[in-house]
């Protein structure tokens, strides 16, 4: 008998299955809208033409090797994208209080954080601290925040699935009526999976209330650039917030930085260095940096073209219902508010590959393949 005879079967990850699903899937008219990632107007990964031209740079300069990073990472990737966040301008950065750990990917930045505020945030080892995950959210937060060790993860309202749109009232009273010190994890933009974010005024709106409850604010930015086309757009919410010395890590920032160090040393010791080499590269010259945006800036542009000609292609079917939330939705996910039944329809009968929540990625769908959308939606909703 083995001694791993008694491991249970995990359920699989949806999104992956979905992905797998539809490379099963022999029809020629197979549309994937499932997995969260850029695709071309070709429905291909696109390899950013600035990242290629740096990572040829990368491999001629004979000063570099392949020694270890320093454990919180490399210097000028830290500093680098602590300004693309904050703004060059940042008081915050100014004022010393911002720290910058070097992650492996949002996953790996979510759990450093996690880690760290279950360690030190509101008493030592407080797991009892409340965290609140907007309703729905992406799947991973409740379990990146419960496998550090928060007992008490719990859904905020967010989605208002009538009107297809923010629940501002029901989001701020979650806000006001929640304990005091409990940890909210927002989306910093481009909310994933609704695409719907709250506006700058609402933005201030959450921000007076979690101040004056003393609530702890977790960004998670996921999306900057991806979501308007604009670092300085897509990043208003984080620096609105950051502005406030009540929301910082405000002097203890030393301190902080040798805990995170303890955290990372024991989780992966030393992160990989090619990603962040790109990144200081292309960040540090102003030549690359500009072309970097410009990159983003045709990923953004595509994906608000597809989003207006799906809406205009759902309103000229007269698909029943309103289309507006598509392209009031921003980033590359929208939730098209197909309920599970008709999800089935689309994967079952019209190879159109999308999550049963409704999710649907903008970047799967191509000139070419969004009039089979489009009128599988339609069919999917009028059946
Ligand atoms: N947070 C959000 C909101 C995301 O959408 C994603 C990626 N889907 C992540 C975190 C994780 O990022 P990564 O894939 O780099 O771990």
């Amino acid at each position: 008998m083995s001694v791993f005879s008694e491991v249970p079967q995990a359920a699989p990850v949806a999104v992956f299955k979905l992905t797998q699903d539809f490379t099963n899937d022999q029809s020629p008219q197979k549309v994937n809208l499932g997995v969260g990632a850029y695709r071309t107007d070709e429905g291909k990964p696109w390899i950013l033409p600035v990242v290629k031209k740096v990572e040829k740079l990368i491999v001629q300069d004979d000063s570099l090797n392949h020694e270890y990073l320093p454990i919180l990472g490399l210097p000028e990737f830290r500093s680098s994208a602590s300004k693309i966040a904050l703004g060059d301008d940042s008081p915050a950065i100014h004022e010393n209080r911002v720290g910058a750990v070097q992650c492996l990917g949002g996953t790996g930045a979510l759990k450093m954080g996690a880690e760290f505020l279950r360690r030190f945030y509101n008493g030592n080892n407080n797991t009892k601290t409340p965290v609140y995950v907007s309703a729905p959210t992406w799947e991973n937060h409740n379990a990146v925040f419960a496998n550090a060790g928060f007992e008490d993860v719990r859904p905020y309202k967010y989605w208002d699935a009538e009107k297809r749109g923010l629940d501002l009232a029901g989001f701020l009273g979650d806000l006001e009526s929640c304990p005091e010190r409990s940890i909210f994890v927002l989306h910093a933009c481009a909310h994933n999976p609704t695409g719907t974010d709250p506006t700058q005024e609402q933005w201030k709106q959450i921000a007076e209330v979690m101040m004056r409850r003393k609530l702890f604010v977790f960004f998670d930015s996921a999306y900057q650039g991806f979501a308007s086309g604009s670092l300085e757009k897509d990043a208003w919410a984080v620096r609105y917030f950051s502005f406030s010395k009540n929301f910082g890590l405000y002097n203890e920032r030393v301190a902080n930085s040798s805990q995170m160090e303890k955290i990372v040393r024991t989780t992966w010791s030393n992160p990989p260095s090619q990603g962040a080499r790109i990144v200081a590269v292309t960040l540090n010259s102003p030549e690359l940096f500009a072309e970097w945006k410009d990159n983003v800036k045709t990923m953004a542009d595509r994906v608000l073209l597809m989003r207006a000609q799906l809406k205009a292609k759902l309103q000229a079917l007269g698909t029943p219902g309103t289309w507006d939330h598509i392209t009031e939705q921003i980033g590359m996910f929208s939730f098209t508010g197909l309920n599970p039944k008709q999800v089935e329809y689309m994967v079952n009968e019209k190879h159109v590959y999308l999550m049963a929540s409704g999710r649907i990625n903008m970047c799967g769908l191509t000139t070419k393949n969004i009039d089979h959308v489009a009128q599988s939606i339609h069919e999917a909703v009028t059946k």
